[in-house]
């Protein structure tokens, strides 16, 4: 076993619990509604909410999770600074990709019904395929749906040529997974190029591109570039994860007129986000090095 996963795995549940507690809201759809509500009052920030949980392999979990995400679209009504984030791992694609396609309309619907935007989350490369798929047949037929590109994987630039004849909202990010050398580049600076220059893609291919990172200069670099090309406050936004600390350049970028979302992750048990945090710092270890710099500085 990797020695990482395995310090991760022993890591005790109160522990990643403690490291957790900044990034996720709390316990139960409400916490994350409460969140939402307070940091779009207290500074205009809108939210993406998302529920924490390990992959879903049973039926009757896969069910569970898609109510709790009915119960999402229901209750953010009449929220418009806050939207939704699902990954297929959690809502079915491990029963086959028409059952969890199935299980995506339902949620997409019942949101667009009230309004509100649903994000499909990219995880690792194996999944990149089968997300876009579910991606387009979802963007066929709803206007409130859009999804993740990674700019550390190679394939991401024919993603964006062949997205959709429509325009999408698509989240670009760096990406959390690491991948392999031969279908991944490597190295952040590389990662980082890469994003700023899909956003210009994705622009050019009449899409939205909601930049996701929490990178500063890149993020100067990117409000330099939409500034001189003249692009409206709403044909982009900026997104960051809850609990990183980046006030400062939040704060301007509310102020200048744009969106600037944070992804909000909740949990039904606490066990599923220690689990998830788990995964999460076995599948990126600087994770813990940027919560420890993040609370006791450089
Ligand atoms: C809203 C949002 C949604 C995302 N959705 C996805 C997704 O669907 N699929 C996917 O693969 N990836 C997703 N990511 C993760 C993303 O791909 C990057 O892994 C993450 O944002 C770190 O990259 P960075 O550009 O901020 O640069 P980095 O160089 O990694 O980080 C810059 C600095 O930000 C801080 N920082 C970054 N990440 C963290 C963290 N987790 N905890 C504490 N501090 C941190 C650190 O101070 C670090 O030095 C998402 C990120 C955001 C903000």
């Amino acid at each position: 076993m990797d020695i990482k996963r395995a310090i991760v795995d022993l890591a005790p549940g109160p522990v990643v619990r403690a490291f957790a507690a900044p990034y996720v809201a709390g316990k139960g759809i409400e916490s994350g509604i409460r969140k939402a509500d307070e940091i779009w009052k207290a500074n205009g920030l809108s939210s993406t909410l998302d529920l924490l949980g390990e992959e879903v392999f049973r039926r009757e979990d896969v069910e569970a999770t898609v109510a709790t995400y009915f119960g999402m679209a229901d209750q953010v009504r009449q929220r418009p600074y806050v939207s939704i984030s699902c990954k297929p791992t959690q809502l079915g694609i491990h029963e086959s990709e028409a059952y969890c396609l199935e299980n995506m309309r339902q949620i997409v619907g019942r949101a667009a019904a009230q309004g509100t935007r649903v994000t499909v989350d990219m995880e690792d490369h194996t999944f990149t395929d089968v997300t876009l798929r579910l991606y387009k047949a979802l963007r066929d037929e709803f206007d409130n749906v859009g999804t993740v590109l990674q700019s550390r994987l190679f394939r991401t630039k024919a993603d964006i040529e062949t997205l959709h004849a429509k325009p999408c909202r698509v989240r670009i990010c760096i990406g959390i997974y690491r991948e392999p050398k031969a279908i991944a580049h490597q190295d952040k600076p590389a990662m980082k190029d890469k994003l700023f220059d899909y956003v210009q893609l994705l622009l050019d291919k009449g899409h939205v591109p909601e930049i996701a990172t929490h990178d500063e200069p890149l993020i100067e670099r990117c409000l330099e570039y939409l500034d001189k090309r003249g692009c409206p406050n709403d044909a982009y936004e900026f997104q960051m994860l809850l609990g990183v600390p980046r006030q400062q350049v939040q704060r301007r970028i509310v102020e200048r007129g744009l969106v600037m979302r944070l992804y909000v992750p909740f949990a039904e048990e606490w066990k599923y986000a220690v689990a998830y945090c788990k995964r999460r710092l076995a599948a990126n270890p600087m994770m813990g090095a940027y919560v420890m710099k993040n609370l006791f500085g450089h």
